[in-house]
């Protein structure tokens, strides 16, 4: 792609488009190959720094995404792995090494708490959860060995934000690392990088493949901090496959115009609670009485698709509510074409207590849900119906 300045629909299409040649296939086809051949041995060497040498270093596969992924991300490198989470754990290990310091948000996404408080430890990291959206409590956590500060914006399920801008520009002055997870904004949302965050991470599981039909993961940054990461991902063999890469080329191809009904659906919905006399509170980052409303603004370009509501009344009345939608399917997860129904209390945060669920806002009778691209009219529909049963 010769024209940098395309927008981000152009981008997500044309990013990955080949060399020009007089005839190629208009789609990249799939390198289903675990190794590559070259015609003499002397050329081996010059193999090996390509995506043409062995697949669990790179895959031409791998480099469409990756080269679609940096366009959006307006970063300079990015890297496609296994699974969101072995985006998260090799680029947190690519940065911080025994006797190193961790700050992190405190409602981290449940896995990555699990990676930070049962794996860092193991090799000498210590790490402080903290709320990462309060700049004094970030300052008062800083260590000497401080190395790292791990964010994540909006934070599941009640979408407490992060100033970006601030966060990184306090980070430099310390010379702190910053990682963002971006998973919940993809980058049509929100671009970490022009922020000054240094590494974003995704779960590509969700937007940005989109179709609900693979486990995936991202990493964006600097060429710098993507070659550390890369020597990560290529030890650890943290690698996606061909196919799945393929697949999720596809999907980014359309992730702007998905975002763009994503965003829209999820605004009408959060509108619609809002005003629905069963409904105790909405949290949505685009509805003016989110307390970061002004922080969204100027910082997202779009709510995202995740809306979630406290309804009055007890905990079986919340279970009859989402066991009465019809269009919402109950599952975790979110990104895909589908709209998507759970209760944070029994999937993502069951194995939290009681007082520190109530403590971080997650109640028995919230409801998450992770709006997909149906028709929103059919959504509200289906919502109110359920509401007043
Ligand atoms: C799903 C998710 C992850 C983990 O990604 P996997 O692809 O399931 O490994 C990490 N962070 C966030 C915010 C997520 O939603």
């Amino acid at each position: 792609m010769k024209n940098s300045n395309f927008h981000q629909e152009t981008k997500a299409i044309h990013a990955a488009d080949g060399a020009d040649k007089d005839s190629r296939p208009l789609s990249t086809p799939i390198f289903q190959t675990a190794t590559f051949e070259v015609k003499a041995i002397e050329e081996q060497l010059k193999a090996a720094a390509t995506d043409s040498f062995y697949t669990r270093y790179g895959n031409p596969n791998f480099t469409a995404c990756e080269t679609t992924l940096a366009a959006l991300e307006l970063a300079e490198a990015a890297l496609v792995f296994s699974s969101g989470m072995a985006a998260i754990t090799n680029s947190v290990l690519a940065v911080v090494q025994a006797g190193d310091h961790v700050i992190a948000q405190s409602d981290l996404y449940g896995t990555t708490y699990k990676f930070f408080t049962q794996w860092l430890p193991r090799y000498g990291i210590e790490i402080t959860f903290i709320e990462t959206n309060n700049l004094d409590e970030v300052k008062k956590a800083l260590r000497p060995n401080t190395k790292l500060l791990y964010l994540e914006t909006p934070t599941n399920p009640i979408l407490k934000l992060v100033d970006l801008k601030a966060m990184a520009a306090w980070a430099k002055t310390k010379s702190i690392i910053t990682i963002v997870d971006n998973t919940f904004n993809s980058p049509i949302n929100l671009q970490p990088l022009p922020l000054g965050i240094d590494v974003v991470v995704h779960s590509a599981t969700k937007y940005l493949c989109g179709h609900a039909d693979l486990v995936c993961g991202a990493v964006a940054s600097s060429a710098d901090f993507i070659r550390k990461i890369y020597g990560v991902r290529s030890t650890l063999g943290s690698i996606m496959d061909a196919h799945a890469a393929w697949l999720l080329l596809r999907g980014m191809r359309s992730l702007p115009i998905r975002i763009e009904r994503v965003n829209q659906n999820a605004l009408r919905i959060a509108e619609f609670l809002q005003h629905h006399k069963s409904i105790k509170k909405v949290y949505y980052p685009f509805l003016a009485s989110h307390p970061q409303y002004e922080l969204a603004m100027t910082q997202m370009k779009g709510g995202g698709g995740i809306v979630t509501f406290e309804i009055k009344g007890s905990e079986e009345q919340a279970c009859k509510i989402v066991n009465s939608l019809k269009l919402f399917a109950i599952a975790p997860s979110l990104g895909g074409l589908e709209s998507l129904v759970t209760m944070p209390a029994l999937t993502t945060h069951f194995e939290i207590s009681k007082e520190e669920r109530m403590r971080i806002g997650v109640s028995d009778q919230l409801i998450r849900l992770a709006i997909g691209i149906e028709n929103v009219e059919d959504l509200i529909a289906d919502l109110e119906q359920a509401l007043n049963k």
